[in-house]
């Protein structure tokens, strides 16, 4: 094998945060051998900037929805309608992020579900799978999908929970997906957690510019850092870095559709 590949299946280039250096970061993840990576929307407006970036960068894929934080975009009487016109494009390999935040709280509970689940019926319609937003809201996520049922692939991005949520994310069809607070000494908790999960139900992310994995803690994240992660999951599981890289690599392609060379 040549050099090590990793897949990045979160971050959010097109923020303003990478106005400044956008082309370095690109440059740094190819250095770094982080060959692919997902560019995720999280409003209609982001969605379409989502896509014409993925559009003009080759190692980037799109996936496209609105996130429970902005629940004014669920107002317009055509939402979905111009969802499921970008979802057209090529790059787009899901929809999301979608579901609920109990934390930012920025619509009750019911706005939300139903915002959620005209996203997952739009995601089924086109076969694609769903990439999942779920803060403080770990009983209304499994409600949803155990009902749903969604057959095309569910992430759930940067997972954070105990082992037992962890089993039950999985029995719905849930792949996980790690990020960088995972790398943090005092997370004891998530380190038995991550011991205890299968290579084969895990991805990495760095949710970049947010979450940047120790020894970057409270920086601006990029996807570069996103080989911390695959370290910290190699240290858990004692197996190599080459290992994990390849797990997720490939983990990551069967989810999303994508070749895997
Ligand atoms: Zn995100």
């Amino acid at each position: 094998m040549n050099k090590l590949q990793f897949f990045d299946t979160h971050a959010h280039l097109c923020n303003s945060q990478f106005d400044d250096d956008r082309p370095q970061v690109l440059q740094r993840m190819q250095t770094a051998g982080v060959t692919r990576h997902l560019e995720i929307a999280y409003s209609l407006e982001s969605a379409r900037r989502v896509v014409d970036f993925a559009a003009a960068t080759a190692q980037c894929w799109a996936v496209v929805g609105v996130q429970p934080n902005h629940p004014e975009d669920a107002l317009l009487p055509d939402w979905i309608a111009q969802l499921r016109q970008i979802a057209q494009h090529p790059k787009v390999v899901a929809i999301g992020e979608i579901g609920f935040d109990h934390f930012h709280n920025k619509a009750p509970v019911a706005v939300q579900e139903q915002i959620f689940r005209q996203q997952i019926a739009l995601a089924a319609e086109l076969k694609l799978p769903i990439v999942i937003h779920s803060r403080d809201a770990h009983a209304d996520t499994l409600r949803v999908l155990r009902e749903v049922q969604h057959p095309y692939g569910v992430v759930m991005h940067s997972f954070a929970g105990d082992l037992a949520y962890a089993r039950e994310c999985i029995a719905v069809g849930c792949t996980l997906s790690l990020s960088g607070p995972i790398t943090f000494r005092n997370n004891q908790a998530m380190h038995l957690v991550v011991q205890q999960l299968d290579l084969g139900h895990l991805m990495i992310e760095t949710d970049s510019p947010y979450l940047a994995p120790h020894p970057y803690r409270g920086k601006r994240n990029e996807p570069t850092y996103v080989v911390q992660v695959a370290q910290q999951i190699a240290l858990l599981h004692e197996c190599s870095l080459d290992h994990v890289a390849q797990q997720t690599w490939h983990n990551a392609c069967r989810v999303f559709g994508l070749p895997s060379e």
